[in-house]
């Protein structure tokens, strides 16, 4: 097998070298219309690895990646009430759910993820659309369970903002209280 990061040699999705590499992410936030969305990676760096949800090996990236980011984001972190991990739209596609992989590596005290509770009912590509076309093609969220705590919202990738702020606001519209999003990758650098 090849690290899916540097290609060498070893046993693992990750080769020990890039198993530290990526364990040591540096944190960016955007701030978008007063609402903070955190990223640990920039998408030029880890590209590739993003694009990997597209097949079945992605699910071992997304499992990794979970764990060095998300899950040392939930080691760090303290509530004082209960929180969840609300992963966007996370619909299986190839066997699994990128975001809910994310998602479920936030567990912490008062923090757990929760899933299953938003979904798109668009299924229109974004890929290489602009903001004007994700303006004009909605996601469409649709709320699927009855939401009782403050919420964090969990993605892949944060490129214009539109799919998170939709999904912020379709919860808040339900009453949601959201704090705000973490996300693997933010594609502005
Ligand atoms: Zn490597």
């Amino acid at each position: 097998m090849f690290c899916a990061f540097c290609k060498s040699f070893t046993l693992n999705t990750f080769c020990k070298i890039c198993s530290q590499i990526l364990s040591e992410p540096s944190p960016i936030v955007r701030e978008l219309e007063g609402f903070k969305i955190y990223s640990f990676y920039g998408y030029s760096e880890i590209k590739e690895l993003i694009h990997s949800k597209h097949q079945m090996h992605g699910y071992f990236i997304y499992k990794n990646l979970a764990k060095f980011a998300f899950k040392k984001f939930a080691k760090s972190f303290s509530f004082p009430e209960q929180v969840y991990a609300l992963p966007i739209d996370d619909r299986v596609h190839h066997g699994y759910s990128h975001t809910a992989i994310l998602a479920n590596a936030l567990r912490a005290k008062n923090l757990k993820p929760i899933f299953h509770a938003l979904q798109a009912t668009s299924n229109i590509s974004y890929s290489g659309k602009d903001l004007q076309f994700r303006q004009n093609n909605p996601r469409n969220f649709k709320i699927l369970k009855k939401i009782t705590a403050p919420v964090i919202l969990v993605d892949d990738i944060v490129t214009t903002g539109t799919t998170i702020l939709e999904a912020k606001n379709t919860l808040e519209k339900a009453g949601v209280k959201v704090l705000f999003a973490l996300v693997l990758a933010d594609a502005k650098y």
